[in-house]
C-alpha cells in the first residue's frame, strides 16, 4: 500500500538502498515464470484467481505500522480499526469487486493494553459487518516491536466485469471521483495542531476515515463502459504513472480540472503549502481513477453522480505512449508531472 506515510522521515517507502516500487518490480520479475493464464499477479490493486464456477476471486492485503502509518498522538484505536478495513475495501472497489472475507494479522507489543486493542477490533469488525464481510481468520503475535496490523481481504467479481490498470486505451478520458489532496492536508494539520480547528474536520476525516468507493466501483464495473481503473493511494501523480505504465500509454492531465475542495485550499494557504502539491503528491485519497471512451461520458456521470451520489470530474486524456505523461497548466503550457510522494533524500 503506497499511502501517505505519517512519519515521512521514517523508512516507510525505502529500506536500505531500495525504494518501494523498485523492490516490488524486482519481486515481480522474480515471479515472472509463475505466470499462469487467467490469473492476475503482482501489479494491480488486487490479485485475481479463477478457481471454479463463474466468478473471479480477488485478494488484496494492506499493512499499517505504528509510528509509520499512524501515531497514537492523532489516531485513536477506533479510527485505526476502521481505516485498515477501508483501505483494503478500496482496493477491491478498484477492481470492480464485491468484498467477501477477511483475515487479520495482529502484531502487538508485549505491553499493549486491552483498552486500545478492544475498541480497535470492535470498530474493525463493525466496519467489516457493514460491508457484509466475514472475518474468517488470521494470526496474533506479540513482540518488542511497534504494533502492526495487516488485513487480507478477499472479494469476487464476474470475469467480464473485472477492471484492471492495464486496459486504458488511447483517446479515453481520465475520470476521478470525489476531490483530491484533503487527506494530505489533514495529515499536515494533525501534525501541526494538538487540537485541529473544527472547520478542518472534513480534512482530518478524509485521512482517518476515508470512504471506500465500493458502490461506485461496482456500478462502473457492471456498466461495461470503463476500460481501466485503480484507486488513488499514492497521490495522483504517482498513480497516473502506474496506470500509464500498466496500460503502455501516455497521459495528458489538465491541472485546472483536478478537483480540490475549498477546505483543502484554505488549509493549504494556512499551512503555506500548494494545494496542487497535496492533490498530485499527497496520497491516501482513496478515490477512484478510471478511463473510458468519451462517448460514455454522460452515462458515467449518471452512474457516479446520480446513482452513487459522488462527484466526478474529467481531469485528462489517455494519449499515445510516445507523448509521455505531462500536465497542461492553466495558461495552456505543457509541463512535466511532478513525482508522486517521494522519500526525502
Ligand atoms: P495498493 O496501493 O493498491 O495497495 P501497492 O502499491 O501496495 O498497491 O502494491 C502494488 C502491487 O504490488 C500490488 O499488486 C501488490 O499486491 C504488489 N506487492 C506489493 N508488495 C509486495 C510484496 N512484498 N510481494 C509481492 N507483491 C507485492
Ligand atoms: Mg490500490
Amino acid at each position: 500500500m503506497g499511502r501517505v506515510r505519517q512519519a515521512r522521515k521514517t523508512t516507510a517507502r525505502r529500506s536500505g538502498d531500495w525504494q518501494e516500487f523498485q523492490l516490488i518490480d524486482w519481486i515481480r520479475q522474480c515471479t515472472q515464470n509463475q505466470a499462469i493464464r487467467r490469473e492476475i499477479h503482482i501489479g494491480d490493486d488486487a490479485s485475481s484467481y479463477r478457481a471454479s464456477g463463474t466468478m473471479n476471486e480477488l485478494v488484496t492485503c494492506d499493512a499499517m505500522i505504528e509510528d509509520v502509518h499512524w501515531s497514537w498522538d492523532w489516531c485513536d484505536p477506533r479510527s485505526l480499526g476502521y481505516k485498515i478495513v477501508a483501505v483494503n475495501l478500496s482496493d477491491i472497489a478498484a477492481m470492480g469487486g464485491i468484498p467477501k472475507r477477511a483475515h487479520l494479522v495482529l502484531a502487538l507489543p508485549w505491553q499493549q493494553k486491552k483498552a486500545v486493542v478492544q475498541p480497535m477490533l470492535r470498530s474493525l469488525i463493525k466496519t467489516l459487518n457493514r460491508h457484509q464481510v466475514v472475518l474468517a481468520g488470521g494470526d496474533t503475535v506479540f513482540s518488542s516491536g511497534p504494533m502492526m496490523i495487516t488485513l487480507t481481504l478477499q472479494g469476487e467479481v464476474a470475469p467480464q466485469e473485472m477492471l484492471l490498470r492495464s486496459q486504458a486505451k488511447e483517446g479515453d478520458l481520465l475520470f476521478v471521483t470525489g476531490d483530491l489532496g484533503a487527506a494530505a492536508a489533514g495529515l499536515d494539520l494533525l501534525k501541526q495542531y494538538k487540537k485541529v480547528p473544527s472547520h478542518y474536520t472534513v480534512l482530518t476525516k478524509k485521512l482517518l476515515a476515508p470512504i471506500p468507493r465500493v458502490e461506485a466501483g461496482r456500478l462502473l464495473a457492471h456498466s461495461g463502459k470503463v476500460h481501466a481503473m485503480l484507486d488513488l493511494s499514492d497521490g495522483l501523480a504517482g498513480d497516473v504513472r502506474h496506470l500509464a505504465k500498466a496500460s503502455q500509454v501516455g497521459i495528458r492531465l489538465y491541472t485546472e480540472y483536478i478537483p480540490i475542495a475549498l477546505a483543502t485550499r484554505v488549509a493549504a494557504r494556512h499551512l503555506k503549502k500548494d494545494p496542487l502539491f497535496y492533490a498530485l503528491c499527497g496520497g491516501e485519497d482513496y478515490e477512484l481513477l478510471f478511463t473510458a471512451s468519451p462517448k460514455y461520458t454522460s452515462e458515467i456521470f449518471r452512474l457516479v453522480q446520480d446513482k452513487a451520489k459522488l462527484s466526478c470530474h474529467i481531469i485528462g486524456q489517455v494519449v499515445n505512449k510516445r507523448q509521455g505523461i505531462y500536465q497542461i497548466l492553466p495558461n495552456g503550457s505543457r509541463a512535466p508531472l511532478p513525482a508522486g510522494w517521494q522519500h526525502p533524500a
